[in-house]
């Protein structure tokens, strides 16, 4: 049996991932931890998720739930993924981290933790997008950026805290992998006010919150007299619960190393 833990296992993610690992074949839920101080710690977590008791209790010592996992999945907050990555890589686990909006020293925690555990770290885990994701290489390779205009706008649930989407800005880096180009040297995360006229080759964002949107994905190439649009909608958050156990199935025993979903997937 591969143990899988789940940190944050009381969010609208964790709860999604702690039903994924019950219903999978040769997987057991090694535990689930929550936010210290957080209303989950102490129930249970079968209770948590309206299933009758399962006799797990949530904990806040996420230590002892690697210590205790083949694998760990995170999709919690930016300042937690850091601190669990430290984790990750002093107990040697597996370690799949869906959270986005990391900073950029958090996003070295992870780099650092890889390079004594396998990481998989992925802005969006379902199938669908990171497909998405090599079309929009392949297309940004083939159009020209004198010609063809690149704007990737996203809608997400009124609870989403970051913006625009770790899915967006994988989108855009995508976009700019197939330029050629960093994607921090051209991208418009946002605009307001007297911005001027487009700038050619920049990458534009746009962001749209409200209602319970599960996460809308268009990378528009726009050029004068035509358009081509490409993108996903989700509409249930088991696509990445499924792609995130997948991606703990596949992370162990894999040597250190940070890898993507199209690792995972065979995209690669
Ligand atoms: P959520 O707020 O519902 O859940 C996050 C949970 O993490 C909460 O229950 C919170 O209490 C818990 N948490 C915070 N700090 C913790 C800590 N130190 N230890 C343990 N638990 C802790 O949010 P959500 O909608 O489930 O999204 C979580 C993250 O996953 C976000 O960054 C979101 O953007 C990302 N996400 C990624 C994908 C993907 O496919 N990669 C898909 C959906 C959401």
């Amino acid at each position: 049996m591969t143990k899988i833990g789940i940190v944050g296992c009381a969010g609208r993610m964790g709860q999604m991932l702690v039903a994924e690992v019950l219903a999978g074949d040769g997987l057991e839920l090694s535990g689930g931890t929550e936010r210290p101080g957080g209303d989950a710690i102490g129930r249970d977590l079968g209770e948590i998720l309206g299933r009758g008791r399962l006799g797990l209790i949530v904990g806040g010592d996420a230590l002892a739930l690697f210590a205790a996992s083949d694998a760990v999945i995170d999709f919690t907050s930016p300042a937690a993924a850091a601190v669990h990555a430290q984790l990750a890589a002093e107990t040697r686990t597996a370690y799949v981290v869906g959270t986005t909006g990391l900073a950029a020293d958090q996003e070295a925690a992870l780099r650092q933790a890889a390079t004594r555990t396998a990481v998989v770290w992925a802005p969006n885990m379902s199938v669908g997008v990171n497909l998405l994701f090599s079309l929009v290489e392949q297309m940004a390779g083939l159009l020209d950026p004198a010609t063809y205009d690149i704007e990737i706008l996203e809608m997400h649930h009124r609870h989403k805290v970051d913006a625009p989407s770790g899915t967006a800005l994988g989108l855009g880096r995508a976009a700019a992998r197939g330029r050629g180009v960093e994607l921090d040297a051209v991208w418009q995360k946002s605009r307001d006010g007297q911005t001027g006229p487009r700038r050619a080759g920049d990458i534009g964002f746009a962001t749209l919150r409200g209602g319970d949107v599960v996460g809308d994905h268009k990378v528009v190439f726009a050029a004068d007299g035509e358009r081509i649009e490409i993108g996903h909608k989700a509409s249930s958050r088991q696509v990445f619960a499924k792609g995130a156990v997948r991606a703990a199935r596949w992370a162990c025993g894999r040597p250190p190393g940070l890898y993507a979903m199209k690792d995972v997937l065979g995209l690669a």
